[in-house]
């Protein structure tokens, strides 16, 4: 077979050298080698991806081309479309072959259809691999006979004799081709400013963005066996001041870091200890969370919307503009929902069970508001904001899919209590209330004027009042998930409308007015 000259490998997710399967199949092919990164002008969008994420994205995207870089290459970023883009690549350097990584979200599925297409009616032939997930989705369902497992515990049992493939070595040397000195501004890695974003203001996120940073970060975990031996989720605090967990994530959701890399790294060290924690709990548990979610995503319809989720139970969540303003906004006035919130939009990243508090607090444990839009703002703050993984947690925590205890709810008072008495994280993230008594920190509406005066912090006035009363809406709310759950239950019993008891006492369709136990917030 004739070998193809040159090849444009196409850089999206999979922001890395090491383990990168598309690429090393480029140069073995190929004699001259573009790496290109576009920018689609869908994904950039301010209200879509936030600007510490972007600035993630940009960090990766500088760190890739220093890597090529001293592999005597470049990254060349395009802007626009990717069906306007590439033809004009094609043409412009002689292209004969294109390569990239798989991509399972449905946008980036019909992108890379056109595309393939495109590429054939060019005579440029396509390869692509799967990289991004430890197992291929469509080889898993294949094995299922076309069935996305319902249950955390089927999925390991599914990929239990499914082997991980090792992770591939990062190549020596990219190509031939020497970059052309006047291309060099044209296809420069973009600022945030050249996007059309506002610089940041403020401290930045303490995760920069690229592949030595998340290799630097798998490597200093890997050195502590111990955490890694040791590591149970639940055991590790939403509220700590430095991470208790890995912060692997937004190196994951870039492709920064590769999740087969982090597997075998976690079986190494596995290997060397006496004995370990397991799934669901340990790392390697994590990321079969990972992986059986982005199956999810693949394998169920409309995955990421409640309406023709065959999964998903169907909710009459509310629609309250102010209440999701003040959650976004971080002033609920409950102070553990407005500390993560502020965490969230200024630093990007929140532990987990601090997703769990707040995704609780949005949805069915007090604001009754749609999985849907808390998945929205999360979507645009988080650096590891993953499509598959977002929608899969907001269902789960939602008692959408997933998880049904809907009877099981969160306290915004009582829950931050348990890993931190004394508020810290919250004096970290709302210093309003760094003075006030650890006693009223998680609800200081209950502290005295005098002790309010004295921490220099009126609720009102220099902090909100809670808007609502959990005791009340969350009781409140438990009842509503026990109708949508009846009738659910009576839809798979083919009785179609309510259950015979929802009809005798039927839940009232809530209304966004007068609704019991919502606090009237003073003017
Ligand atoms: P670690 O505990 O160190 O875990 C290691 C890796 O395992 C993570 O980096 C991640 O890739 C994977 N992982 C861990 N927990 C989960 C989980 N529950 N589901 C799927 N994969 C997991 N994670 C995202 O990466 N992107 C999201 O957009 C996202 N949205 C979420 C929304 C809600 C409402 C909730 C409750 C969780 C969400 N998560 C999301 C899952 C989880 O909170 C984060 O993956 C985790 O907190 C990231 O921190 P870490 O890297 O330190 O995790």
């Amino acid at each position: 077979m004739a070998s193809a000259k040159a090849a444009i490998h196409w850089f999206r997710k999979g922001l890395r050298l090491h383990d990168n399967p598309a690429l090393l199949e480029a140069i073995k092919q190929c004699e001259n080698i573009y790496p290109v990164f576009i920018i689609d002008p869908w994904f950039a969008r301010e209200e879509f991806v936030g600007k510490r994420r972007y600035q993630f994205l940009l960090e990766s995207l500088s760190d890739l081309d220093r890597s090529l870089r001293e592999r005597k290459s470049r990254l060349y970023v395009a802007k626009g479309k990717p069906e306007d883009v590439l033809p004009q690549l094609f043409r412009k350097w002689s292209i004969s072959l294109l390569t990239f990584e798989n991509d399972t979200e449905p946008y980036a599925r019909k992108r890379d259809s056109a595309i393939r297409s495109l590429a054939e009616g060019l005579n440029v032939s396509v390869k692509s691999f799967t990289s991004h997930t430890l197992f291929d989705p469509e080889h898993l369902l294949f094995l299922n006979k076309d069935q996305v497992p319902g249950t955390y515990k089927s999925f390991c049992s599914l990929v239990k004799g499914v082997k991980v493939e090792l992770p591939l070595e990062a190549p020596a040397q990219i190509s031939n081709h020497i970059p052309v000195k006047d291309e060099a501004g044209e296809y420069d890695v973009p600022t945030l400013l050249d996007m059309g974003y506002k610089e940041i203001v403020g401290p930045p996120t303490p995760f920069r963005g690229g592949e030595s940073e998340g290799l630097k970060r798998l490597r200093m975990h890997m050195n502590n066996k111990r955490y890694i031996a040791e590591f149970e989720k639940p055991k590790t605090k939403p509220n700590s001041l430095e991470p208790s967990t890995t912060v692997l994530s937004p190196y994951l959701k870039f492709g920064c870091v590769s999740s087969r890399l982090f597997y075998h790294e976690l079986l190494s060290v596995y290997k060397q200890v006496k004995s370990h924690s397991q799934p669901p709990v340990s790392l390697v548990g994590q990321l079969y969370f990972r992986e059986w979610f982005y199956l999810n995503g693949y394998g169920v319809p409309n995955f990421d919307k409640m309406i023709g989720n065959p999964r998903c139970v169907q909710i009459p969540w509310i629609e309250n503009a102010e209440h999701l303003e003040a959650w976004e906004k971080g002033t609920t006035g409950f102070p553990f929902i407005d500390a993560i919130m502020t965490q969230l939009k200024t630093e990007g990243w929140i532990h987990h069970l601090a997703r769990h508090m707040v995704a609780c607090f949005l949805t069915r444990g007090d604001l009754f508001i749609s999985w849907e839009e808390g998945a929205k703002v999360f979507s645009r703050y988080l650096l590891d904001a993953d499509w598959s993984l977002n929608t899969a947690n907001w269902q789960w925590l939602s008692a959408s899919a997933f998880f049904h205890q809907y009877f099981r709810v969160y306290g915004p008072v009582s829950f931050g209590k348990k890993t931190d008495k004394n508020g810290d994280y919250i004096r970290k993230y709302l210093p309003v209330l760094k003075k006030m008594p650890h006693k009223y920190i998680y609800e200081p509406w209950t502290a005295p004027l005098h002790v309010q005066k004295a921490a220099g912090c009126i609720v009102g006035k220099d902090y909100p009042e809670p808007i609502v009363d959990h005791k009340i809406v969350s009781k409140r709310n438990i009842g509503w998930m026990a109708e949508a759950y009846r009738k659910k239950k009576a839809m798979k019993q083919g009785k179609g409308g309510k259950s015979a008891k929802a009809k005798k006492n039927p839940a009232k369709r809530p209304s966004n007015s007068n609704l019991d136990g919502f606090v009237v917030r003073k003017k």
